[in-house]
């Protein structure tokens, strides 16, 4: 069949509010041209994030009934963690109410002043958390990443080169772990190979420093290594999965990507010793190690959700529909992350808006010109989120400007796309009338969540 179908029914639904030019004129200028503050009734397509958006299946919302609430020892923690043992791997899983909660207590545990952290690409609270605590989170993504032209099937691989460079000059007494994102969300979404994987883990391995995965989309990866990298086509999705797992000591995980739940998290590490001093923050300021910062109906959706995730329709239905729209924007001629990554699709903003220099935040402009045209809620991935360095407040345009439209997972149809494709080739039309933006004011830390913004 050419025509990929949603692989599911729909149960339920939410409505959604039509606006007008004019209310969302008014609305987008009250909220200081920020679309984090806007609120989300307003939004008609929330392209936001894939994060803790998902919809849930009608076997999660019965997990949910039957979530255990006792504090210590609850059969879902059991559940959860089984879940998590057979398809990570790992032997200690330390529950937390997202994956930024994981990450504070993993870096609060082995980053000092003088740390350095290697990624292909550091999220953004990846990067704050690791600031915070003094350390360097130091970006090697590999050369195809930063053509936005290449074809090259992983481009979320990590530069090899690069990477036995720094930890020459670094020296890796300095270097705590290093760390590759699984997909590397921050570089457009796109995969990192197994091949890739196992290089690093075999470079860290080699230096006995350890290796984690933040492996928020680890099924998405999976799967596209599936399709992607050669000896893996006849392997399953959860396979792979334990395959990648298996080259890393430990993982960072948020259970609102790849889990389908709308919040949670969890760390993982094989080091029982590291596990002891984490718990003992995890008691501090998330909760008593059964539970973490979740309730028991959240850790049986998530156990369900990890193992739903991996379902191969499911899986085939979520890459292609991301492509669908890459693939028609790129028709257009419409400048375009290539190829399409997994939750995302990313919009080459400086390329789309050529005219604005990166220090008027392009990636900004437009992503408040698609609110403004079709009320289509996008974010910024560019210079307003990685281009101010908070300790010595300079400010430089970061390595793109993208705009990225994430889709949450099994929510929109294809019809709703058809919606978001036309909003924006309306945009393109009227690209070079599109001006640059200031910022008003704006906090050191994750300064693009509330930043005010005014038009040049
Ligand atoms: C979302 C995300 C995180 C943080 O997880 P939260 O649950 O939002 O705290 C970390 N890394 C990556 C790659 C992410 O996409």
């Amino acid at each position: 069949m050419q025509t990929i179908i949603e692989p599911f029914r729909i149960k339920s639904i939410e409505p959604i509010k039509l606006t007008t030019l004019a209310e969302r004129e008014q609305m987008i200028e009250a909220a200081g041209n920020n679309l984090f503050l806007l609120r989300a009734e307003d939004v008609i397509i929330d392209l936001l994030t894939d994060s803790g958006t998902s919809a849930m299946s009608a076997e999660a919302w019965a997990g949910i009934m039957r979530g255990d609430e006792s504090y210590a020892g609850a059969r879902s923690w059991y559940r959860f963690r089984d879940t998590v043992m057979d398809i990570f791997g790992f032997e200690q899983v330390i529950p937390t109410h997202q994956g930024r909660a994981a990450e504070r207590i993993l870096f609060s545990v082995t980053v000092k002043a003088d740390s350095v952290i290697p990624n292909n690409t550091h999220f953004d609270t990846t990067r704050a958390n690791i600031e915070f605590l003094g350390g360097k989170a130091v970006d090697l993504p590999c050369a195809e990443a930063l053509d936005m032209d290449s074809d090259h099937p992983f481009k979320g691989d990590m530069d090899i080169a690069a990477l036995e460079q720094l930890i020459a000059d670094t020296g890796p007494e300095r270097i705590p772990m290093i760390m590759l994102t699984v997909t590397n969300n921050s570089g457009g979404g796109q995969p990192v190979s197994m091949a890739n994987i196992k290089e690093v883990s075999r470079i860290a391995g080699s230096f006995d420093i350890p290796f984690y995965l933040d492996a928020c989309r680890f099924a998405e990866n999976s799967y596209f290594i599936k399709k992607r990298e050669p000896g893996y086509a006849d392997k399953n999705a959860i396979d792979i999965a334990r395959e990648m797992f298996g080259y890393a000591d430990g993982c960072t995980m948020s259970g609102k990507k790849d889990a389908f739940a709308n919040i949670g998290g969890f760390l993982c590490t094989n080091d029982a010793k590291l596990a002891h001093r984490e718990r003992n923050i995890l008691i501090l300021t998330e909760g008593f190690p059964t539970y973490g910062g979740l309730a028991g109906r959240d850790l049986e959706a998530m156990a369900i959700g990890l193992r739903e995730v991996l379902d191969h329709d499911y899986l085939e239905y979520r890459l292609m529909s991301t492509q669908y729209v890459v693939d028609r924007l790129r028709d257009k001629g419409i400048p375009v992350v290539y190829p399409a990554g997994g939750h995302a699709v990313y919009l080459n903003a400086r390329r789309f808006l050529p005219h604005i220099p990166p220090l008027q935040y392009p990636g900004q402009s437009l992503s408040v010109e698609l609110y403004r045209e079709g009320g289509i809620r996008s974010v910024e991935i560019g210079t307003v989120m990685f281009g101010h360095d908070p300790h010595s407040g300079e400010e430089t345009p970061a390595r793109w400007d993208l705009v990225r439209l994430a889709i949450p997972r099994r929510v929109y149809t294809q019809s709703h796309m058809d919606y978001v494709l036309e909003v924006i080739e309306q945009v393109w039309q009227r690209r070079e009338k599109i001006r640059g933006m200031k910022i008003a004011e704006a906090p050191d830390f994750l300064r693009h969540f509330t930043a005010r913004f005014e038009w040049l």
